[in-house]
């Protein structure tokens, strides 16, 4: 699959979902870094619900910091892996604190040396909270459209990443995750995607599999 044919994805996307953008509600980076963690292997209406308390008690990247951990866990424990996401959160505001001067940094470099973020966290942060595209967030929904779009055949979100990164002009990057989410939670569902109703239907080379 070629730039032309990516090209013709986004902008059929763009027409699709002209508002698509990150669900998780934040004020700022600190907030959108823990959201982001908080997010993994949860919905995003879930993390909204968790943070909306959340973020009226914690308010900045001290209080996370010094959080008690056991109560920390509680506060977020229906967001799921409830230990981790504690210990990561709590360590990473540490981090920033000790190490970049009491700021989320603003690189990829920076960002991935704080514990539970990886490049897709990442990505999400340095999008939404600088306006920096250093790389493409790849979640569950952009990682199955991708294989079934023909974007990539592999399994590895790094490896999709660089595939993407390859074929996408870059101002495109940071919104691209978002119109891939929207059309997997819209149409191309993990379990039943609705080829028929897919305005990527011309394109796809899956279509095929679950509409022969
Ligand atoms: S044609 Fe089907 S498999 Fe391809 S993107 Fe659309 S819904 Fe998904």
């Amino acid at each position: 699959m070629g730039k032309n044919t990516i090209g013709r994805i986004v902008a059929l996307l763009k027409k699709e979902y002209p508002k698509a953008a990150i669900a998780l509600r934040y004020a700022h980076p600190v907030e959108l870094l823990v959201a982001t963690i908080l997010s993994a292997q949860c919905t995003d209406v879930t993390v909204n619900r968790v943070t909306g308390s959340l973020f009226r008690k914690y308010k900045t990247v001290d209080d996370y910091a010094d959080a008690d951990l056991k109560t920390f866990e509680q506060e977020i424990r229906s967001a799921g892996f409830y230990h981790t996401k504690a210990k990561n959160i709590i360590a990473a505001a540490g981090m920033i604190r000790n190490k970049f001067g009491g700021r989320v940094p603003g690189s990829m470099g920076e960002l991935i040396q704080l514990p539970g973020v990886a490049r897709k966290t990442a990505n999400i942060v340095l999008f939404n909270a600088f306006g920096k595209s250093e790389g493409i967030a790849v979640d569950t929904h952009v990682r199955r459209l991708s294989r079934r779009l023909g974007l990539s055949r592999h399994e590895d979100p790094e490896k999709i990443e660089r595939d993407l990164m390859k074929m996408l002009d870059k101002k495109e990057w940071g919104r691209f995750s978002y119109l891939l989410i929207e059309h997997g939670r819209n149409v191309c569902g993990a379990k039943k995607p609705q080829c028929p109703a897919c305005v990527l239907r011309k394109i796809c080379p899956s279509k095929r599999l679950f509409f022969p």
